[in-house]
Parts: structure tokens; sequence; C-alpha cells
């Protein structure tokens, strides 16, 4: 006879990690968007060895209280939503309440956070979903929030050892800290990593600067800035004139409300509209925002919220396909002779 058992906490969570903890870069990912949602103006992030040994955030936002330290590494348990009907209209970059009950899971955390309200921080330390301080512990910190993540899979080996080379992670991370920095130009995002650094952003709300600094002279020299606009929302940023086409879709950025995206539908409407502009196979340089209205979209599709769904495909298409379209034609497609900022 097969018997059946109802799995403990400890598993579940270890089960539950698997979705949203793939590797360092999903524990980054996760922290630095609590980070964004904490109102933070300055992020740093460090890591070790490809972030497997070790992973630094860092920011000055509201803090957590010491009440709600424990509760925040519980599953489900989110300050951001409270009922079904709020996953619509949402503004916030998260909502599941799994991030960190998922990363306490799978590896070492010290928390260190203090709010504005209290006049002492307090530390807390949960290892495999074990607490090591029971309560959290009084600790003198600036305001803000410090995650100490050590040893991502260390009681998980089998998945340990899907991880690959600390440089290939640590590419991973690099491309995700260019996408956060990208996609929340009002803040200042600093990305070290072996203790060099690799990425500094002045926060100063200036996209041309951020993409200046991460994809250098040439491609900034031949942008054209857009602007479009619908009904439900507008859409700004800034796409490549074709002679700085690529050969794969990797520098087709856009983002939906501070959101790094995937979308085949936007991708269709940009390269339509560059259709006759560009050789086959090329894909366009794009660093889109896109501000819409929460109520028509439904981000909560994936775990990773990578994907959303968009009540007017329709007018979505339109609204990329058209502003992408008015700002090439009519224009002369040559490279800027004038290399500089
Ligand atoms: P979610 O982001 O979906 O709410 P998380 O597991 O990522 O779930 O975080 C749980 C809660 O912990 C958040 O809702 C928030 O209240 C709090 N929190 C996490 N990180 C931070 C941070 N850096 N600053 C302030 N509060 C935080
Ligand atoms: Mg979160």
């Amino acid at each position: 006879m097969k018997t059946i058992s109802v799995l403990d906490k400890n598993t579940i969570d270890k089960i539950a990690a698997g979705e949203v903890i793939e590797r360092p870069s999903s524990i980054v990912k996760e922290l630095v968007e609590n980070a964004i949602d904490a109102g933070s103006n300055a992020v740093t992030v460090e890591i070790k060895d490809g972030g497997t040994t070790l992973v630094r955030i860092t920011d000055n936002g509201e803090g957590i209280a010491p009440s709600e330290v424990k509760k925040a590494f519980m599953r489900h348990a989110t300050s951001k939503i409270t009922k079904a009907e709020d996953l619509f209209g949402i503004t916030s970059l998260g909502f599941r309440g799994e991030a960190l009950s998922s990363i306490a899971a799978v590896c070492q955390v010290e928390l260190i956070t203090k709010t504005a309200g209290e006049l002492t921080g307090v530390r807390y330390v949960i290892e495999g979903g074990e607490e090591k301080t029971p309560e959290p512990e009084e600790i003198g910190a600036p305001e803000g929030t410090t995650f100490k993540v050590r040893n991502v899979f260390y009681n998980t080996p089998v998945r340990r050892k899907f991880l690959k080379s600390p440089q290939t992670e640590a590419g991973y991370i690099n491309d995700l800290m260019e996408r956060l920095a990208l996609s929340h130009p009002e803040v200042s995002f600093k990305f070290i990593n072996n203790n060099q650094n690799r990425l500094h952003t002045s926060g100063n709300s200036n996209l041309k600067d951020i993409i200046y600094g991460i994809y250098g002279r040439e491609i900034t020299a031949n942008l054209v800035e857009v602007h479009g606009e619908a009904p439900f929302g507008t859409l700004t940023g800034y796409i490549g004139k074709p002679i700085i086409s690529r050969g794969n879709r990797n520098y087709e950025n856009y983002f939906i409300n501070g959101r790094y995206i995937r979308s085949s539908i936007i991708s269709k409407a940009i390269e339509d509209a560059y259709k006759n502009f560009m050789m086959q196979h090329k894909y366009p340089f794009t660093v889109l925002h896109f501000q819409l209205d929460g109520d028509l979209l439904d981000v909560n599709v994936h775990p990773t919220k990578m994907e959303l769904r968009f009540s007017d495909q329709e007018g979505m298409y339109r609204l990329v396909y058209e502003t992408v379209r008015n700002a090439l034609v009519g224009r002369e497609m040559i490279p800027d002779v004038h290399v500089g900022k």
C-alpha cells in the first residue's frame, strides 16, 4: 500500500525555493526589487565567487520594524498586498511574499535593518530555514536594510551542482544589474564583484547617462529619443539607429512600470517597425519605458514575474509600432559622425 504524507514546512519551503531561486542572480533580483519597493534611492550589491559564497545587498530604504522581521521570512508574508483584488493595479515589484522564505530555505542569511522610527537596528540570522537568533537582536545600524546571503544551496547539493562557474554566474548578475540600473534611473546602483567596481550609476534619473555607462560611446551617439501615448499609458526612452543593430535580441530592453519583462507582442511590434530599415536577422537596440495603468496588466502569470498579460494587446502593439516607426521615418539613418555623449 502507498502511504501519503503531508510534507513538513522545511521541505515545502525548499520545493518552493526551487521556483524562485534558480541561481545567485535570482537572489540579487529578489533582494534588489525589495530594496526598490522599500523606496531606496541607493542600492549596493556586492558579490563573491559569482554570488555563490556571498551576496550582500545594502539599501537606504524604509527598513523593517523589529516586530515584522520574523514575519518577513514566512512564506506568503508580504506588506504589499492584503487581498486578491490588490493584484490588479499593483505598483510594487514584489507581492507574492515568497522571496525571503525561499532564500532563507537554501542559504545562510543575516539581516540587519533599521527603520526611521526606531532608535537602534536589529539583526536576525536564519540558515536553511532555521532561526539562529530566535529573536531579532538589537544592533547599531544606519537607516535601511542589509542582507548578507552566504553559500547558496549549501543544504541542497544537487541544486548546487547545476550552478555554472563563478565567472558565468557573475556574468548573469552583471547583466541583471545593468537591466536594473536601466529600469530605475532614479536609483543609484553600485555593483562590486570580488572587490572590483563594475557598475555605478548616479541616480540622477538621466536614462541616457546610464546607457552611456553600460553600452559606451558608439551606441549612445546613435540613439533616437522616442515618446508615445495611448489612452492606457505612455512610452518613453531611446531606440538605436539601424546602424547599431545586433545579431541577437539581447539589446532589446523594455520595462513596464519599472519591471524588466519579455513580451512577444512588444518584440514583434519593435521588429515590425524596423522592418524596412534593417537587414534580416538583425535586431534593434532599444531601451523603452512603459508607464501603464496597472489595472490593465496581469503580472501574476509566473513566479519570476518576467511575463505579463495585457488586456489590450492590440493597443499595446499599435503604441509600440507607431512610436518606433514615427521615430525612424524621415530621419537620416546614417551613423552620427560626431561621436560624443
Ligand atoms: P514581497 O516582496 O513579495 O512582499 P518578500 O519575501 O520579498 O515578499 O519580502 C517580504 C516582506 O519583507 C516585504 O513585503 C517587505 O515588507 C519586507 N522587506 C523585504 N526586503 C525589504 C527591504 N530591503 N526593505 C524593507 N522591507 C523589506
Ligand atoms: Mg520581494
